[in-house]
């Protein structure tokens, strides 16, 4: 009558020891997603692979290639040492980096031939003056602020910003591009007025012979949406991870990301005990239970205490209690005896059932970004495909 995880869980360790938690990291999937999104994207559209935070907790490096290997154009960003990190790991590809960058990082950036946002007149300035110095133009791409209210220069001036930045020595505008708010809403009226201030800019930089090669927009959700004009790029995140970039969308997208953990003990809680800290799960009756070798220092959120859901053998085991630093604890159906070294998955497929990012982050109260960029940090990682 028991079931047995001898199967699937007896070594779930592959070659190379690793610790107890770890993330699955599905390179093919990968691939397989760039291809999907550059079927998606406008026509022509030139993909660019965001791989900002290690590749949303992927591991930045191996993303990048398997992107590269599938088609993406380049690579984006957020802080310069994640470029450099690429670069180290002997990638040339096209690298920009979206956020604000500090002036006292630019030289960095430049020395590795990363290319920069712009939004305002002393970052441009100073690039100037570093293109000038070593004798390579800075490569920059301004950026306009449409409305999402985060970096940016107006739409108003972007016009008179992009032709102080053609004429200035030592740079080489590359790019201009927006970011929108909304995307992944359904008739979103300000995706709408984002998108036409964007084109009224680009429109406008054409009369003045000042348009730069690569004009950019399209986060995941807008390359998907079918609303997007066929701009030079897209800069897809989330979807390249497996993940759906809005609610209605049916794109068949391979999920990327597992994270999997042992069973550490197995035990019986009795009638009225409580279970972790708190106690705020007592059991009604006496019941089955095993820890897991995973916390919300795994990137198993704290949030999930009461609510997650674990699969063993296949089967939904509810957490008990709170989620502590490194374990958790789960109550097991009555039929179910898993081993000490069994394999547990928190985020993924076991047998017929699934934890998707989209329900774990729900029940967490959070989005699939922050979950996925979560788990990547203290468990080992193992590639496949
Ligand atoms: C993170 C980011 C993206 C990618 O967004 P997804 O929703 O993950 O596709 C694109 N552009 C900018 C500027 C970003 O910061």
């Amino acid at each position: 009558m028991a079931a047995s995880l001898t199967d699937e869980g007896a070594t779930p360790l592959g070659a190379e020891p690793c610790g107890p938690a770890w993330v699955d990291v599905d390179l093919a999937a990968i691939r397989h997603n760039v291809r999907v999104l550059l079927s998606a994207a406008p026509s022509g559209s030139k993909l660019m692979a965001v791989v900002k935070a290690d590749a949303y907790g992927h591991g930045a490096v191996p993303v990048s290639r398997a992107a590269l290997e599938a088609g993406a154009w380049g690579l984006a960003v957020a802080r310069v040492r994640e470029g450099v990190a690429l670069r180290d790991a002997g990638i040339t590809a096209p690298i920009l980096v979206q956020s604000y960058t500090p002036i006292r990082e630019l030289s960095t950036a430049l020395e590795h031939d990363l290319a920069i946002t712009v939004s305002g007149l002393q970052t441009a300035l100073a690039l100037s003056s570093l293109g000038t110095a070593t004798g390579r133009d800075a490569r920059l791409h301004l950026k306009v602020d449409t409305g999402m209210h985060r970096y940016g220069v107006m739409p108003e001036e972007a016009v008179n910003f992009a032709a102080r930045l053609a004429a200035l020595p030592g740079v080489c505008l590359e790019g201009v591009y927006t970011h929108y708010a909304t995307a992944d809403e359904d008739d979103s009226a300000m995706y709408a007025q984002q998108a036409a201030r964007f084109a009224d800019v680009v429109h406008a930089l054409g009369l003045r012979g000042l348009r730069p090669p690569l004009v950019h927009a399209a986060n995941s959700a807008a390359t998907i949406s079918g609303r997007e004009p066929p701009w030079d790029a897209v800069r897809t995140g989330i979807a390249l991870y497996g993940v759906q970039p809005s609610d209605g969308s049916t794109l068949d997208l391979h999920p990327v990301m597992s994270l999997k953990a042992e069973v550490g003990r197995v035990l019986d809680v009795q009638e009225g005990e409580g279970v972790s800290y708190g106690q705020h799960y007592r059991a009604a009756t006496r019941m089955a239970a095993a820890v897991i070798t995973c916390g919300y220092a795994d990137g198993y959120m704290r949030s999930l205490g009461g609510t997650g859901e674990v699969l063993l053998a296949g089967r939904r085991c509810r957490v008990l209690g709170q989620v502590c630093m490194d374990s958790l604890v789960v109550g097991l159906p009555g039929d179910l005896e898993p081993a000490v070294g069994a394999e547990a998955v928190l985020l993924g497929s076991q047998g017929a059932e699934r934890v998707s990012a989209d329900e774990l982050s729900q029940r967490a109260g959070t989005i699939a970004y922050e979950l996925l960029c979560a788990m990547g940090r203290r468990p080992d990682r193992r590639y496949s495909g």
